[in-house]
């Protein structure tokens, strides 16, 4: 991190520091080039390495200099969050991409060991696939998504990257080139037609990757039109982002900044809800005068701003940090929203946390905080039958069980309803967990069954 004490007399002063460093990216291949691994040791730094291989890095400047503290490397949150780390892949996997770099094992041998080790990541979990494409007619529509009877989610083709990478991503396979397990859009006209069709459809969502990597032109192309009055049943846009987090000069210093918050201002002046959606995993990333000035800008647009993240050991696995979290969020005018439980998929066994021992965290920063900070919802899975949440652990009858709850359901009228699943301390997702007195199904399965055999018909 920088020099603290510069920091916080930026902040008073309400002033920001330029952004003298341009966006400087760093992947795989530029590892070597990042001054500060040379705190590392040799086998550190070839650990790191050989996970990149598999699984997609990115850095940038920004993260590097003002949110990861390299005196607490590897321990530091912000590192652990964007720096591959060696327990990422499991031991045999490791060791053959080990084995392939020492002995110099060809590119087209190398690219085939990562693709076998990749398939084996549970790439698309929640079968997004097949079930949720939409369809005009007999015509599918990739780079939409429709799962959720008010909800369309969008994902535009030049926004499939982010600024920096979550090592936890849970989309990780579009960003490690494997164009099949890629959907994106790149045009606008389906997206309007569907919407258009759709009358059901309050939210928009615009996602990715991030779209705020993208230009300002190509947001207002997709945003614009839905000022149209065929669109007055569309009254929320909301745009998920991480640029808050891994660059948030997005919305300060980059050329088309002032653009990107004057066409969210038309927005919301012509009375659409624009709600930005940011990720946020640790109190570190709303630290720098950089994101408290992007923060006040977009809530100046009118915009509301609502945080979701996941839950992940090494970075954020404790109460204290989601109660500092969710109460820096409050003060800045972010309201909580969701807190995840990490997905089924890439390097979950780095970074998962038993559904138990998520609600108890959830639960002890719940209590810590006031009830403006109480809005967050979960911990919630987002699972193929719809996003499940933790209600947490209770008795019935003597028998000790896990409450849950649809917050989404593939069919509506799931939604809310309690069930209950066996006491189990070591589940961390929901397919591991069942019944809990003894019935062979929970009570939606039947039709999502069902539902699931349709769509593959
Ligand atoms: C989470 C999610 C939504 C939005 O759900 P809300 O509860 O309204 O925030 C929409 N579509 C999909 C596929 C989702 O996972
Ligand atoms: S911001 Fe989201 S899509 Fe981008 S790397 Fe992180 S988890 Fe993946």
């Amino acid at each position: 991190m920088r020099n603290p004490a510069r920091l916080s007399r930026a902040a008073s002063s309400g002033a920001v520091p330029e952004s003298a460093d341009r966006f400087q990216v760093f992947t795989e291949r530029q590892l070597d080039q990042i001054p500060e691994l040379a705190r590392l040791t040799e086998a550190e730094r070839f650990a790191m390495r050989v996970v990149a291989q598999v699984l997609p890095f990115r850095v940038n400047r920004y993260v590097i200099d003002e949110l990861i503290d390299w005196d607490n490397i590897p321990h530091d949150p912000i590192f652990q969050l964007t720096f591959p780390q060696p327990g990422m892949l499991q031991p045999t996997q490791f060791q053959q991409i080990a084995t392939a770099l020492n002995t110099g094992l060809g590119q087209g041998e190398l690219r085939t060991l990562c693709a076998a080790i990749r398939h084996d990541l549970n790439p698309h979990p929640a079968g997004q696939m097949e079930l949720n494409v939409p369809r005009i007619g007999a015509e599918r529509l990739p780079g939409l998504q429709h799962k959720y009877r008010e909800t369309v989610l969008f994902f535009p083709s030049q926004g499939q990257t982010c600024h920096a990478y979550c090592t936890f991503c849970f989309r990780w396979p579009q960003f490690v080139g494997d164009k099949e397990l890629r959907f994106a859009a790149n045009e606008a006209g389906r997206l309007h037609d569907y919407l258009r069709l759709h009358p059901e459809v309050s939210d928009l969502l615009l996602t990715g990757g991030d779209p705020m990597v993208m230009k300002t032109k190509y947001l207002a192309s997709y945003l614009e039109p839905l000022l149209a009055p065929q669109f007055e049943h569309l009254t929320t846009v909301r745009i998920g982002t991480k640029a808050l987090s891994f660059w948030p000069h997005r919305f300060v210093h980059d050329a088309d900044a002032d653009d990107l918050l004057r066409l969210l201002e038309r927005l919301t002046t012509a009375g659409k809800q624009v709600a930005i959606m940011c990720h946020f995993n640790h109190p570190r990333e709303l630290s720098t005068p950089t994101v408290r000035a992007a923060i006040r800008r977009l809530r100046d647009t009118g915009a509301v701003l609502r945080s979701q993240g996941p839950l992940v050991a090494h970075i954020n696995d404790d109460p204290a940090v989601w109660a500092q979290l969710w109460r820096t969020q409050v003060r800045l005018g972010i309201q909580p929203y969701y807190m995840f439980i990490a997905r089924d998929t890439g390097a979950r066994h780095y970074f998962e946390v038993p559904l138990v021992r998520a609600w108890q965290i959830y639960r002890g920063a719940i209590g810590q905080v006031s009830g403006l900070a109480r809005t967050a919802r979960g911990p919630s899975m987002s699972a193929g039958p719809g996003k499940i949440e933790m209600l947490g652990v209770t008795e019935i009858n003597g028998a000790k069980v896990l409450a849950l709850r649809f917050l989404q359901g593939r069919n509506p009228a799931w939604t809310h309803r309690p069930f209950f699943a066996r006491y189990d301390t070591e589940a961390t997702w929901f397919d591991e967990l069942r019944p809990a007195f003894g019935e062979e199904q929970f009570f939606f399965e039947q039709e999502y069954g069902a539902m699931l055999e349709a769509a593959q018909a």
